[in-house]
């Protein structure tokens, strides 16, 4: 197999003979001060690094060079994204599910955790809960059963989601999280307003993909590696990448991420919308520790500050799997996205589960709510934002690709961010977050370099208190 950056085939895309010789000469060069002032140079630039220029960076381990790339991590994170930080919360839908997956809990063989699945009503009944706390945007999971749950399944939950209006609360983004399907399916996704597609690849490693999915459709390494190939093919122009850190080690499952990118970016035109980053948790049935692979928190941020550099125009999500004091630290280093309050079971926003019914995929590591979340993030000088305006102005792939690799989706990320929390402390916050929320909105609404976007969206701030909702640019 040799390595083809266009090629269809997952074995030539992500090619294991060239993430090899990458690592070779990663760790060659991990000492090399010219080639890696070079490479730093050259992402001065903003126009993103190879899977190899990243590699060497990833490996550096000299202190003064590592400040270099955490500095410019943190700059490139501000232009392109600001101190706006979006919110989400996952909702499980079904944890049925026939693959064997060594690491999740919901692998067909445990037979001691609860199986549930949500009916359309307690979606619902889900669905105002988490209006309730003030959420926008929803990432559904489920796990991988053509019989208990089926496309139609995913596609009539969407639709009740999305026409669930109660109080001022609307879910205005759904994206989805499920299982490798076919073209034609990822199309219905589409038609059903899905916003990202997300899938895992878990391992890049084909060899270790195997052992640890050893049963079920997901054992089949191409199917799940072509995956986004076909949602793009389907019409899906946003996707999502990410890999279980702690599976495989670590520089390979790097090198394979960067590797995914530049194919997609060179087949599509459009690179991966969001890259997450969780690292493998204690779950039921699942001992974290039994695999060999975990990263300690300085790996952790360095791997998070080293994408941000190398694909800067990709938001990076990180999720409650982190702790807050381990959230806080990678928030600085690119991470443009997180949940809040979120809940890992199948159900538990509208009722929480009896612990004698619990359904949980992996243990919660922070698990405030999201009002202290909301506030703590203002607290750090970001803007908490619900905001959810690019797919719903039909801004995504390559239009989306385009304002933001020029820098300008800054110019609607900003006001967005100011006009939801306004509609979050309005409806949902504490008096003490919505003091201070407040005081943010004021102090940044002066920041709006556009004056024309500036004297909008002041208009707009007001038309909210006089009870006006969904304004954006
Ligand atoms: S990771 Fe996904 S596919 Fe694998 S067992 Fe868990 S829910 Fe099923
Ligand atoms: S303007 Fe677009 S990129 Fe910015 S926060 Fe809103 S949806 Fe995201």
């Amino acid at each position: 197999m040799v390595y083809d950056p266009k090629s269809k085939k997952a074995e030539e895309f992500i090619n294991h003979e060239e993430i090899l010789k990458t690592l070779e000469y990663a760790q060659k060069n991990k000492h090399n001060v010219e080639l890696i002032d070079s490479i730093i140079e050259k992402a001065k630039a903003r126009k993103g690094l190879s899977y190899r220029e990243a590699s060497v960076l990833l490996d550096c381990d000299i202190k003064e060079k590592n400040e270099e790339i955490f500095a410019l991590a943190e700059q490139i994170k501000k232009d392109f994204y600001g101190n706006r930080i979006v919110m989400f919360a996952p909702l499980y839908l079904s944890n049925y599910c026939v693959n064997g997956c060594v690491y999740c809990p919901y692998h067909a063989k445990n037979k001691v955790i609860k199986r549930k699945k949500l009916t359309q009503k307690e979606i619902e009944e889900e669905v105002i809960a988490l209006q309730d706390m003030g959420h926008k945007r929803l990432a559904l999971e489920a796990g991988e059963d053509p019989v208990n749950n089926p496309i139609e399944y995913i596609l009539e939950s969407i639709k009740t989601i999305y026409s669930i209006k109660h109080k001022n609360g609307a879910i205005r983004r759904v994206n989805v999280n499920i299982a490798a399907t076919t073209v034609e399916n990822y199309k219905k996704l589409k038609d059903a307003g899905i916003g990202t597609y997300i899938l895992f690849q878990e391992t890049y490693h084909k060899e270790s993909y195997e052992k640890l999915h050893p049963t079920g459709p997901k054992h089949n390494y191409a199917y799940h590696t072509e995956a986004m190939d076909r949602a793009m093919e389907g019409g899906i122009d946003d996707v999502g990448l990410g890999v279980l850190f702690g599976l495989e080690l670590y520089r390979y499952e790097f090198a394979g991420l960067m590797m995914h990118a530049e194919h997609l970016e060179a087949t599509f035109g459009v690179g991966p919308h969001t890259i997450s980053v969780p690292r493998i948790r204690h779950a039921n049935d699942i001992d974290a520790s039994s695999f060999d692979n975990g990263i300690d928190d300085d790996v952790f941020a360095k791997i998070v500050a080293c994408i941000r550099i190398a694909v800067p125009y990709t938001g990076m999500i990180i999720s409650t799997r982190e702790s807050q004091q381990c959230r806080e630290r990678v928030l600085h280093l690119g991470i443009s996205q997180i949940s809040g309050g979120s809940k890992t079971s199948v159900g538990g926003y509208a009722v929480p589960e009896p612990e004698y019914d619990k359904s949980e995929q992996f243990d919660v590591s922070d698990t405030r709510t999201l009002d202290e979340i909301v506030k703590w993030l203002m607290e750090m000088g970001y803007i908490p934002s619900f905001c959810t305006a690019c797919y719903r102005e039909g801004r995504t792939g390559d239009r989306f690709m385009s304002l933001c690799k020029s820098g300008q989706i800054l110019n609607c990320c900003h006001p967005n961010a100011l006009m939801t929390l306004k509609e979050y402390l309005t409806d949902y916050a504490s008096p003490e977050t919505k003091e201070l929320g407040l005081k943010l909105i004021e102090k940044e609404i002066e920041k709006v370099k556009s004056q024309k976007v500036k004297v909008i969206a002041i208009n707009y701030l007001k038309e909210i208190d006089a009870g006006k909702r969904d304004f954006r640019f």
